[in-house]
């Protein structure tokens, strides 16, 4: 965009620090069922390296089926998924791969309660990457310290607030050094004054040119860091534009009457 590469980081100037590159994820005809609900409708979405797309959308229009699909976490019926060109792995290391490659951030933290905060960190790369050990707490620790929460490393997460695991949970897909990272609700299950330092974070990667792909119900991070809103509702992406568009001038009555509950 014109504001890109001028140096501002202030929290009015746009997150697009980096142009959108090549396609990193593409969906194409993407169906999938549950029983007889029709969870997923012919998606088509390309994500470009670099892109952060924002996905909203009233609750059971199946933005969370959408980004386990690109994960593998669930199969679809009808379609093909792409990461970096490549169809996603049936299973094994190759899946494993996939994993690392594509992160992903819960509601609900999902760390590891028996391990520290560290150990969080390391295992993925030490055991899916085959960094050594070292090498793995070195980078992190720095990892961490990106995050903010360096200072916790040797704690358990029970022990840490609900910002502070999210940001754990941000730093593991990290260590992964991951093309992509899916973040379904990061925020929703926080307390609210702990939102914005879970969102902070995410800003910074977005200004990094981190590829995002991010559910989310706070309209201040889509309007300061997403490329694109993609709307979806009954299974079906109604709605696509630059979130300036998005939020001014929707397009279709299904999206239109959705701003008008939340905004
Ligand atoms: P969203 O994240 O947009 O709220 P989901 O993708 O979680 O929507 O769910 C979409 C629809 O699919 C909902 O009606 C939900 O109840 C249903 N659903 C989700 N997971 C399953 C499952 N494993 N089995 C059956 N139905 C499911
Ligand atoms: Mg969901």
């Amino acid at each position: 965009g014109p504001h890109a590469g001028t140096g501002h980081d202030d929290a009015t100037s746009p997150a697009v620090a980096t142009p959108v590159g090549e396609p990193l994820v593409v969906l194409s005809g993407v169906d999938k069922h549950f029983g007889s609900l029709h969870v997923l409708q012919d998606i088509n979405l390309t994500v470009g390296r670099g892109e952060v797309v924002v996905v909203l959308g009233p609750s059971g229009s199946g933005k969370s089926t959408l980004c386990r699909a690109i994960n593998r976490l669930e199969t679809i019926e009808g379609g093909t998924i792409t990461i970096d060109g490549q169809p996603l792995p049936e299973e094994g290391k190759a899946l494993a791969g996939l994993r690392a490659d594509v992160g992903m951030v819960f509601q609900s933290f999902n760390l590891f309660a028996h391990k520290t905060v560290l150990e969080n960190v390391t295992l993925g790369p030490v055991k899916v990457r085959r960094t050594n050990a070292a090498e793995a707490r070195r980078r992190g620790m720095e990892i961490l310290q990106r995050v903010g929460v360096d200072s916790q490393a040797e704690k358990y997460p029970a022990q840490l607030s609900g910002g502070q695991q999210q940001r754990v949970a941000i730093a593991r897909a990290l260590a992964m050094d991951p093309k992509v990272i899916l973040f379904d609700e990061p925020t929703s299950a926080l307390d609210p004054e702990m939102v914005n330092e879970v969102l902070d974070v995410m800003v910074s990667l977005a200004r990094q040119g981190m590829t995002m792909v991010v559910v989310t119900h706070e309209m201040g991070f889509a309007r300061k860091a997403a490329n694109r809103v993609v709307f979806m509702a009954d299974g079906q992406i109604v709605e696509e534009a630059p979130p300036e568009t998005f939020f001014t001038a929707p397009r279709s009555a299904r999206a239109q009457d959705f701003l008008s509950k939340i905004l």
